[in-house]
């Protein structure tokens, strides 16, 4: 496994000074960048994880869901290392937005189609329903779910949400603040974009833990689309995690596991709840969150591509829009605060939305 690890860890921690240059910005910008692993997220921190423990059980197949194919394709990868067959149930605006995404995740042996699918009886049920429907990553949940308790030897493995993947992920926080004790400095604030909330709690549970045990003035905040306003628009409560109601009850911020999103491009922020840790710190006013809309989101990506180079995913565009509002108020107040965000992965195989951004068809979700 950490042999494995060792293809894109440790990943790169970068100053934004090109960023900073053009926000005339007197705040400090670091990103850590999660792009750099094969499957390009921080997806693989967790999927390796899971396939090998998988694998050491003597598990032969895994069933999953994948919402804009990040998930889909990091478990794909993870299950051709340790010799396991995968099947990947995507949700099917992600499927037809994004088609090579689905080549990736056959390159690496896995089986993808799109969700709702015939092939489970949830699926079958929601498309008598909704024919028409774009799907969601609770109806993609429902199916694999399904799918592990309908097959022999097969394992469910989720992506996000669940305790043990925020603690895979915290790497990304480990290294992050290793690596910024190299250069003294430590954030004031900490962003990160927020779907089922792993790369969230992989950049933050550390530092938020200097908060309450060292009582360190750090702003943590979280950022959604305004399309999916889990923690800024929904309910603390129990929910299912999925659209069947298969899974057990989770006590989280949420919109209702009925609730079916439009069809933005940041298809892995598309999920109607949230990590119950998570929950339960912004409950305790531990962390914040805001949300931003489609369009201003490209907005933020653009820039982000043209002063660091880096093409975004629309997902980890929300952390980026989120950090420049931050940098451009301290260019108001004068503050040099030292700002964090997690670049959660690249957005290679989103060129779609950003043509769609780019030739005015984008809706402002
Ligand atoms: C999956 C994904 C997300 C959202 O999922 P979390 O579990 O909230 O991290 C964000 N960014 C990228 C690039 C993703 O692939």
């Amino acid at each position: 496994m950490r042999d494995i690890y060792r293809l894109w860890r440790p990943s790169p921690l970068y100053r934004a000074h090109r960023l900073e240059a053009a926000l005339k910005t007197p705040a400090r910008i670091y990103y850590k960048y999660e792009g750099v692993s094969p499957a390009g997220s921080h997806k693989t921190n967790t999927s390796i994880a899971q396939a090998y423990y998988n694998m050491k059980e003597g598990v032969e197949r895994i069933s999953t869901e994948t919402g804009a194919g990040q998930w889909g394709s990091a478990l794909a990868m993870s299950c051709c290392f340790f010799d396991l067959e995968c099947m990947v149930y995507m949700v099917k605006s992600s499927f037809e937005q994004k088609p090579y995404r689905k080549s990736l995740i056959n390159l690496w042996g896995a089986n993808v189609i799109p969700s709702p699918s015939n092939q489970t009886q949830s699926g079958r049920s929601i498309l008598e329903k909704y024919p028409d429907t774009s799907g969601s990553l609770g109806i993609a949940i429902s199916e694999a779910v399904e799918d592990a308790a309908t097959h022999e030897n097969t394992k469910y493995s989720l992506g996000s949400v669940l305790n043990h993947v925020m603690l895979h992920q915290t790497i990304i926080g480990q290294e992050a603040m290793t690596q910024l004790a190299k250069v003294d400095d430590y954030p004031d604030v900490l962003i990160g974009c927020v779907g089922g909330g792993s790369n969230f709690s992989g950049i933050s549970y550390l530092f938020l833990q200097d908060k309450i045990k060292k009582g360190k003035e750090i702003d943590v905040v979280a950022v959604e689309p305004t399309a999916c306003p889990t923690l800024t628009g929904g309910e603390f409560r129990y929910d299912f995690g999925d659209t069947a109601e298969m899974t057990p009850l989770l006590k989280m911020y949420t919109l209702g596991h009925e609730f079916v999103p439009p069809p933005i491009h940041a298809g892995g922020l598309r999920y109607h709840g949230d990590s119950p840790i998570i929950s339960r710190l912004y409950a305790d006013g531990l962390m914040g969150a805001v949300a931003y809309h489609q369009t201003e989101i490209f907005d933020a990506a653009v820039k982000f591509a043209r002063t660091e180079g880096i093409a975004p995913a629309p997902e980890s565009a929300h952390a980026i829009k989120c950090a420049m509002d931050t940098a451009l108020e301290c260019k108001k107040s004068g503050e040099e605060k030292t700002i964090l965000f997690n670049l959660s992965g690249h957005g290679h195989f989103d060129m779609g939305a950003y043509d769609s951004y780019f030739n005015g068809a984008m809706t402002d979700e």
